[in-house]
């Protein structure tokens, strides 16, 4: 495989996840962010996210400092591209900031460089005729929590080169990831596409007072085996990311059970600030929340 530099643009939630875990597996990473006050507060980050790997997947002291030398920062664009082979884009969910982060990067990267967008809702044919290079151009999405729910979706647009594809199948199993390959451009991905209608057909019940959420939950989990049922997926996801998708959709559609939904979430959750596990408190109560218990299976 001939990818060995990388560089991570974008330090945000997934961003610094990406570098940590690219770095984790041996790669010489450069982050790169608008500017280093922003890079600072990632390196404070990068401790947090240590001791994840140390209580998550047993990660020694000597990975984590050996994780820590392959990590290197830099707010200058054309000096943190300089040797990569390969960019991963992390930057803002917004069109308009990840056109100019191209238009930029298409100007300093070598020729070499292969281009990746992590983008969750943007489809990369969108953006690659702006890369200038559409055949070293591709989406590699990661999940939040990298090094747990190790998933990297690899979805190239018609005009991604399938060498090129290949190789960032190879560089997603060497740092850990299990490959998920898409043979063609789909909104959502495969994960997404599976999981966004159960939150929704989830919600949906329990705004139109059908059931309760622990009730339906409980019917997942029981008739299907999985762990979790969708209510205590949306505590995991956090629920201002969820308030904030369905008020876009809610504003955009007018779609009267959308406003409902929005309602209740805002009501029940946003403005009492139980926001799902990062809280503590969503639908359900964390540590050891109750579908986690013995009895809540009867
Ligand atoms: P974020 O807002 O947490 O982080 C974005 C980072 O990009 C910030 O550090 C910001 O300073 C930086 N940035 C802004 N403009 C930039 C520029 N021009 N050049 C370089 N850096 C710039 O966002 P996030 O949640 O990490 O999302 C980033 C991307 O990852 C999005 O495309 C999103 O769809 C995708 N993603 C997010 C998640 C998630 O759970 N948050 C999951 C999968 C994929």
């Amino acid at each position: 495989m001939g990818i060995k530099n990388v560089t991570v643009a974008g330090s945000g939630v997934l961003g610094y996840q990406i570098a940590f875990q690219t770095a984790f597996h041996g790669f010489k990473v450069i982050v790169y962010d608008i500017n280093d006050e922003v890079l600072e507060k990632a390196k404070t980050k990068f401790n947090g996210l240590a001791n994840s790997y140390k209580s998550d997947i047993n990660a020694s002291e000597e990975q984590i400092n050996a994780t820590l030398k392959n990590l290197n920062y830099s707010s200058n664009l054309a000096e943190s591209v300089k040797d990569a082979d390969l960019v991963i884009e992390a930057v803002p969910e917004n069109p308009k900031i990840k056109i100019s982060f191209y238009e930029n990067l298409r100007a300093v990267a070598p020729e070499k460089t292969i281009f990746a967008t992590n983008s969750s809702t943007l489809l990369p044919s969108q953006f690659a005729d702006v890369t200038g290079r559409p055949e070293k151009f591709l989406a590699l999405h990661f999940a939040n929590q990298i090094w747990k729910r190790n998933t990297a979706e690899i979805m190239g647009h018609p005009k991604t080169d399938k060498g090129v594809y290949d190789e960032v199948v190879e560089f997603a199993k060497a740092i850990g990831m299990i490959p998920i390959e898409l043979h063609k451009e789909q909104p959502a991905y495969v994960l997404n596409s599976l999981l966004v209608p159960l939150l929704d057909a989830a919600t949906n019940l329990l705004v139109n007072d059908v059931a309760d959420a622990q009730t339906i939950d409980k019917t997942w989990m029981v008739a299907t085996g999985a762990p979790m049922g969708p209510f205590a997926i949306l505590d995991m996801v956090g629920l201002t990311t969820v308030y904030d998708i369905n008020k876009l959709e809610a504003d955009s559609t007018k779609d009267p059970l959308k406003i409902k939904v929005v309602e209740y979430f805002k009501d029940n959750f946003i403005d009492k600030n139980k926001l799902g596990t990062s809280t503590g408190e969503g639908f359900y109560k964390y540590p050891n929340p109750e579908f986690e218990q013995k009895d809540f299976l009867k």
